[in-house]
């Protein structure tokens, strides 16, 4: 069994902090209107500095995610921007296509290329024509299952495998997909989709327009345009077997707190797994914590049986039952007081809990004390409040309480 990286999306400079906090071995970050999410989930290359020295100080390495489809338009933005990734350290670059991977070896022959998962790698010659170009590493398309997975590490074991174990599905083949483009004009193959495959849709025939057809799902027919969430939790040591290297968690325009929850939870099932080996068993409490962050409930995908790929449930919209309600800015070890960045809204009395890297505690919140020492009933998103807590706080830790 290979050594395994988990791999956690860092849409900016805070959520990279938290999957530093909460136990990745590596992070991907967008940059500079290149990477195939909207701007909200790419990095300044100043801030991607400063996460590649913090990451690299605690022995993470940091992706970036260059994976668009560049038009002619692009190239010049791109020529740009690769030298720069290369002198602030990146680990390695994330393409999708071989415009960038020719402009890349030009530019920055030193960095290691990672083929996206855009690119559709679904056989053994694929990765192995990829490899002859000089590609280091390949996320595999979503759509293979383990077994293949499986033959291909057998049968090009030189090549780095990565595969997506959490997050969010498409309906259609890895984001290659016009509905939110025509929709709302927000393109998916720019990395801004507006997600209109979770919607509700009915089907009009033309002679019975008052008479609509629900698509959802019943004993013939399934809820076409939607999929639940994919989860792997149960089943890592299959995974790891099939002879991949890199675990990867979905999600960079995802928030903080999911980043956390995530990590920490995948973090202490991988460890569990290394320490136990055969023993190894998920526990529930695992299971449990996930369903703690936004999903559409969970599914194992294309993972087992290609049947299961449209397992869902019109019944199903987003499920969360916990949402995050701060992150600790400072712990002043002397007043015994973290204080905190508050995320939606905090009560007075609120029962909240803090996500240690190890454990999860509860927090009194029976007094909030304001940033001029004065005590107040409530504090709203972006206010700043102190709670005790005698042990410290990692800066970065999230707080949570139950959705009300
Ligand atoms: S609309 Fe849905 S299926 Fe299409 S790219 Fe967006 S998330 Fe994927």
């Amino acid at each position: 069994m290979k050594k395994s990286e988990l791999l956690i999306p860092a849409g900016n400079l805070e959520k990279l902090r938290t999957a530093l906090l909460y136990g990745a071995d590596a992070v991907y970050v967008g940059v500079g209107g290149l990477s195939l999410r909207a701007d909200s989930a790419e990095m300044t290359i100043a801030d991607l500095a400063a996460g590649v020295n913090e990451a690299h100080a605690k022995n993470v390495k940091v992706y970036a995610a260059a994976n668009t489809f560049a038009r002619n338009a692009d190239l010049k933005q791109a020529k740009k921007i690769i030298p720069e990734l290369a002198a602030i350290g990146v680990d390695a670059l994330i393409i999708s296509e071989p415009g960038m991977l020719r402009l890349m070896q030009s530019l920055a022959p030193q960095l290691p290329v990672h083929l996206s998962t855009q690119a559709n790698t679904t056989n053994v010659e694929a990765v192995r024509f990829w490899r002859d170009q000089g590609v280091r590493r390949i996320i595999l398309a979503r759509e293979l299952n383990l077994k293949e997975v499986g033959e291909i590490a057998k049968a090009v074991p030189e090549m780095d495998l990565e595969i997506f174990i959490h997050g969010a599905m498409c309906m259609a083949y890895s984001g290659r997909c016009y509905l939110s483009a025509f929709r709302n004009r927000r393109s998916a193959n720019e990395g801004d989709c507006s997600q209109p495959c979770r919607w509700e849709y009915l089907l009009h025939e033309s002679t019975r327009p008052s008479d609509p057809f629900i698509i959802e799902e019943d004993e013939r027919y399934s809820y076409l345009l939607s999929s639940k969430d994919l989860c792997l939790i149960e089943y890592l040591p299959e995974i790891l077997a099939s002879g991949v290297t890199s675990l990867k968690i979905e999600g960079r325009m995802k928030s903080a707190y999911y980043v956390a929850v995530v990590t920490r939870t995948y973090r202490q099932a991988l460890d569990a797994l290394t320490r136990q080996k055969e023993k190894y068993k998920c526990k529930s409490e695992w299971i449990d914590e996930l369903s703690k962050i936004s999903n559409r409930g969970y599914t194992t995908g294309f993972a087992f049986a290609e049947d299961k790929i449209n397992e869902t449930n019109p019944e199903i919209k987003y499920i969360q039952t916990h949402e995050p309600v701060g992150i600790v800015l400072q712990y002043d070890s002397v007043k015994k007081m973290m204080l905190i960045g508050v995320r939606n809204h905090l009560a007075a009395g609120d029962e909240v809990e803090l996500l240690l890297p190890d454990d999860t505690i509860q927090i009194d919140t029976r007094t909030l004390v304001d940033t001029n020492g004065k005590p107040v009933k409530k504090a709203n998103n972006d206010n700043q409040i102190y709670l005790p807590l005698e042990r410290e706080a990692p800066v970065g830790a999230v707080l949570r309480q139950r959705v009300k």
